[in-house]
């Protein structure tokens, strides 16, 4: 790890803005980006290629070692990919189907904690002059000792909005139901819709993107000073 190397860690619901904001202000500060929610996409993918149900939790656990062999992930917030062996599954695991399945992963306790322990690896050795990790449990289980931790919210109605036009081609009815669906299921294991202590908000429900990525590049100045 470099000296002064800094992690912020960034929650929120789908739609809150959270990846395409942390993604860009890792870019801008030249930082390295770990999107977490990749990896639990990842292994359910992963299940589904095998003919394994990604509900079927001891399944699923006993394909950990292989997954993690396996796996690839671009921390280069420019260079988004994903990989399982030498098969790039980056735009797969965005598909709606993944969608639908991935809380069946990410509700499996021993599951988060292996992911967890991986994910901390990753942020500590990671050698770049700072990273930002965003999912939805960072900022209370997998880093709360990070030296900043942004939980990024906004309101259903807008989420589903954003959601809606990012994937203007599918059934919008469907789109809500799914986001309002998985955040359910998700909330079941992590708190990711009111800030913990420490815990820095940022409502961006009437924020431009751009001036969400800016709120945080300047949460992250502050920090560094
Ligand atoms: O952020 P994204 O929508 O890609 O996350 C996909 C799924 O991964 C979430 O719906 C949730 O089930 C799971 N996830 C999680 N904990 C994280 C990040 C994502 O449980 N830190």
């Amino acid at each position: 790890m470099m000296p002064n190397h800094l992690i912020v860690a960034i929650d929120g619901p789908s739609g809150s803005g959270k990846s395409t904001v942390s993604r860009a202000a890792a870019k801008q500060l030249g930082w390295h980006l770990l999107d977490t929610g990749s990896v639990y996409r990842a292994l359910t993918w992963f299940a589904l290629d095998r003919q394994i149900d990604p509900a079927d939790q001891d399944a699923v656990v006993a394909l950990l070692p292989e997954f993690f062999a396996q796996w690839r992930l671009s921390l280069e917030p420019d260079e988004r990919w994903v990989r399982i062996g030498d098969t790039d599954i980056t735009e797969a695991i965005r598909e709606t189907r993944i969608s639908e399945l991935v809380s069946g992963v990410a509700t499996n306790l021993r599951v988060r904690a292996a992911v967890n322990e991986r994910f901390r690896q990753i942020l500590h050795e990671d050698n770049a002059a700072g990273i930002i990790a965003e999912g939805r449990d960072l900022t209370t289980v997998v880093v709360p000792d990070a030296p900043l931790r942004i939980l990024i919210t906004a309101s259903e109605a807008e989420r589903i909005r954003r959601r809606q036009a990012e994937r203007a081609g599918d059934n919008a009815k469907r789109v809500a139901a799914t986001i309002s669906e998985r955040d359910a299921r998700d909330a079941t294991v992590a708190n990711f819709t009111s800030a913990a202590d420490g815990v820095v908000e940022l409502d961006t429900t009437n924020l431009t993107l751009d001036a969400a990525i800016t709120a945080v590049i300047e949460l992250i100045r502050k920090a560094q000073q």
